[in-house]
């Protein structure tokens, strides 16, 4: 069966929220009184009979019932429980309530990896013929998805700027569901008022889901500032530790009802496993979050200095273009810095990005971000490789273009690693 999401339903939620006129459940009541770190620590938490402080992890697929007329009744809805890991897990459960309470979703719905987060949203909310609007500069698995995969299974996308609301506005059909974006984007940290694209999604019966992946919630809020949906990739600070693949999608109750059939039949399911690791790292959130915005200011700061530096992307500078929106929408900069390095004579850009990336010696080569570890790609070749190069100039990714995700080891030596630059 076709679900369609009218904007009218979505009011109606958000008005129920305002009035209080559904009850809400007490123990999410409660939750409200305490400041967002001390969610990040004791939200969603249960403990079992055996009282562990820590939350404990249930390595099993299925749930057994007392009696085939309990069974039924889990089978049937009208009995609440577990019934087999692909649905729900207590495990599970656990995260996806810490990171509902930390979003300030009414739910969130986990899922095995980032990308599987975005498709759930899209399985469950968008049908062939429908129409979607996504900047141009989202994560480059995100374009093949949209532009390729569904583009198949006939979902109609265009892709615009993300810092530019008209090119949006213009690009809105009759079909159109979803707007997507990222913010700050990955890699050129470009920031978009995440109020005015609500706006223009509302206007037109559209919903915008936010990518709240570099931020996290304990930078920015996106249900807050007007969004309807948030997209996390789990797999980067919400573990810290560069260990385990997941992702979530999050919402009004309406909304993911669809997002977590979808996830339930097709079983794109986070394993209990990643979701134990994932509750660890929501644990540490904030204090992790301060640390790497801290260290990527004095970075970008630095970078900015260096004679080899053509250009630094970073939201907490002040030569970042959307700077002060940024600083309004986000508590700080975030984790990420991108920056341009000059070629030396007879080089190309493309050869001293690459010169820079193996004088290093500490800040690993890799592409994954949001690890204590530091780490340093090359965008063009690495994580925008199978992006066309003309859909990469028109992202602004170009070969001289360095991303590092910085991590927690101490400034001097994040810095002194990159010495290649000050030579
Ligand atoms: C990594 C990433 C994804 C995809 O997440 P996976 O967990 O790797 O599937 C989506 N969006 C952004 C912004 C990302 O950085």
């Amino acid at each position: 069966m076709r679900v369609k999401i009218e904007l009218s339903q979505i009011e109606i939620t958000m008005n129920k929220e305002q009035s209080d006129k559904e009850p809400l459940d007490k123990k999410y009541l409660k939750a409200q009184q305490y400041h967002p770190e001390t969610l990040s620590v004791r939200a969603g938490s249960e403990t079992t009979e055996f009282g562990e402080n820590s939350e404990a992890l249930f390595l099993n697929s299925s749930f057994r019932f007392q009696s085939a007329a309990q069974a039924a009744a889990r089978f049937g809805g009208t009995e609440p429980g577990n019934i087999y890991s692909r649905f729900t897990n207590p495990t599970v459960t656990m995260f996806q309530n810490k990171l509902a309470a930390l979003e300030g979703a009414e739910q969130c719905v986990a899922t095995s990896s980032g990308m599987s987060a975005i498709l759930a949203c899209v399985m469950g909310l968008c049908s062939a013929g429908d129409h979607v609007v996504a900047s141009r500069s989202i994560f480059g698995t995100s374009v093949q998805l949209f532009g390729n995969i569904l583009k198949r299974w006939g979902l109609e996308v265009t892709f615009v700027s993300l810092t530019n609301p008209d090119e949006w506005q213009t690009a809105v059909t009759s079909k159109t569901k979803l707007f997507f974006v990222e913010t700050p984007s990955n890699p050129l940290t470009e920031v978009c008022d995440i109020q005015a694209l609500a706006d223009i999604a509302h206007e037109s019966g559209a919903l915008l889901v936010v990518d709240n992946c570099f931020c996290t919630p304990a930078i920015q809020k996106p249900l807050q500032l007007g969004a309807d949906i948030i997209i996390h990739s789990a797999t980067k600070y919400i573990d810290g530790q560069g260990r385990c693949l997941g992702g979530a999608v999050l919402g009004s109750k309406v909304l993911m009802e669809p997002v977590y059939g979808f996830l339930r039949t097709a079983g794109v399911t986070m394993s209990a496993f990643n979701a134990w690791v994932f509750l660890k790292g929501l644990e540490t959130l904030y204090v992790r979050m301060e640390a790497h915005a801290r260290n990527a200011l004095a970075l970008a700061t630095w970078l900015e200095t260096q004679p080899q530096v053509a250009r630094v992307y970073y939201p907490g500078l002040q030569s970042h273009p959307q700077h002060v929106l940024a600083m309004l929408q986000q508590s700080n900069g975030g984790g990420i810095v991108s920056f341009e390095v000059k070629p030396k004579s007879g080089q190309t850009v493309q050869q001293a990005a690459w010169q820079l990336i193996d004088a290093t010696q500490m800040i690993s080569i890799t592409a994954n971000l949001g690890d204590a570890k530091s780490t340093i790609t090359h965008p063009a070749t690495t994580t925008h490789s199978r992006v066309t190069a003309e859909a990469r100039v028109a992202a602004g990714i170009g070969d001289g273009l360095i991303r590092i995700a910085v991590g927690l080891e101490h400034i001097e030596d994040i810095k002194a690693d990159l010495a290649f630059l000050t030579t």
